[in-house]
């Protein structure tokens, strides 16, 4: 088979390797037909994640084809197609029965990380029974694949930590693919207001054209002032930090208002800077999460009723083995006004 390998910072290639087998009981190994490239990738492909090691297979994301079960898996069969989440579980241990999969014993995110990744034409999933999802008959894989990370990060570790109510203002700082998932599903919630902050005026279109009612450009560095006056002074109710670094966090800081709660999702390279002096009678809340993907089969739900249309985020369209080019393009996201860039196996290799 081939497959996206990373040889340490910057190299990555898209070479000939060994096709994964069963290892324990309870894999399954799945041909890939669709997977997407995450932002946490880029990170990788910039020597930011230490724990990815040469000779990785990146991509933790994806939809595929049962090709081989292991001899105690019961929920999946050969043929069956399914959604792979980012977050492998086993179900069993203390964490996953309080449905923290994030940090499950024996799992975790630890594809295209700590176990070899979905950016190949197969891929193995170590506890396939609780890892793996069965999509109805129809379901669109272009929606489903957003399944498999951002739709459920934007809602567990922004709209649900953030705990969007109806009637609530609502700030997104930072609306790339994982800030437009919390968008989208914030909705679900009704909340009076939903105010986006970006530096790309493209992105805030986006925005807009998916339900956001306010659009702030950040660039001029007068974000905070801009939503302080359009709540009143009053600030917002729930600030989702989606971008990761310091001047993002500190916008959520600048605009929370009484009683709100500050949902980090960013992934942060560097500390912040804690405004307690400010912050400590306002009763505000700051939560931080690693997805769990425990919501994901209500997720599923709202997708198969088209409530919920994620697929609409997908802009670029890459055959697998064009993935180098995929990486370009989302990698220069912004110069080529690209949101999900999609990778398609080509069925007439098999
Ligand atoms: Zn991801
Ligand atoms: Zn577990």
């Amino acid at each position: 088979m081939h497959a996206l390998v990373f040889h340490g910072a910057g190299k990555p290639s898209w070479e000939s390797h060994k096709k994964p087998v069963i290892d324990k009981p309870g894999d399954a190994i799945v041909r890939i037909t669709t997977s997407t490239i995450c932002g946490t990738d880029l990170h990788i492909l910039k020597g930011d994640v230490p724990a990815v090691t040469d000779g990785r297979i990146l991509g933790h994301e994806g939809v595929g084809i049962i090709e081989e079960v292991g001899p105690s898996v019961t929920n999946f069969h050969r043929g069956d197609r399914v959604l792979i989440s980012c977050i492998t579980s086993c179900g069993k241990c203390d964490r996953c029965r309080m449905q923290m999969y994030s940090h499950c014993r024996d799992g975790g995110w630890i594809l295209g990380n700590l176990i070899d990744g979905t950016q190949a034409d197969f891929v193995r999933i170590p506890h396939a029974d609780n890892s793996l999802y069965p999509l109805p008959a129809g379901a669109d894989e272009e929606d489903a694949v957003m399944l498999s990370d951002i739709l459920p990060t934007g809602f567990e570790c922004g709209v649900l930590n953030g705990c969007v109510k109806p009637g609530d203002t609502v700030a997104i700082v930072g609306v790339g693919p994982i800030g437009l998932a919390a968008l989208m599903t914030a909705e679900l919630y009704s909340p009076a207001s939903i105010i986006c902050v970006d530096l790309d005026d493209n992105r805030l279109t986006v925005a807009q054209q998916l339900g956001a009612t306010h659009l702030v450009n950040s660039l001029d560095g007068k974000a905070v002032e801009r939503v302080m006056e359009l709540t009143g002074g009053e600030g917002v109710n729930v600030a989702i930090e989606a971008v990761g670094i310091p001047a993002t966090f500190d916008i959520c800081q600048g605009i929370i208002g009484a009683g709100g709660h500050i949902a980090n999702i960013g992934v942060h390279g560097q500390p912040v800077v804690l405004h307690i002096q400010k912050l400590w009678d306002r009763n505000i809340t700051l939560t931080t999460r690693l997805v769990d993907t425990a919501a994901t089969p209500m997720l599923m739900k709202a997708v198969a009723s088209g409530r919920l249309t994620p697929g609409t985020l997908v802009t670029h369209r890459f055959a697998m083995d064009k993935i180098l080019e995929a990486y370009d393009t989302f990698g220069h996201a912004a110069q080529h006004n690209a949101l999900k860039v999609v990778l398609k196996a080509e069925a007439s290799r098999y």
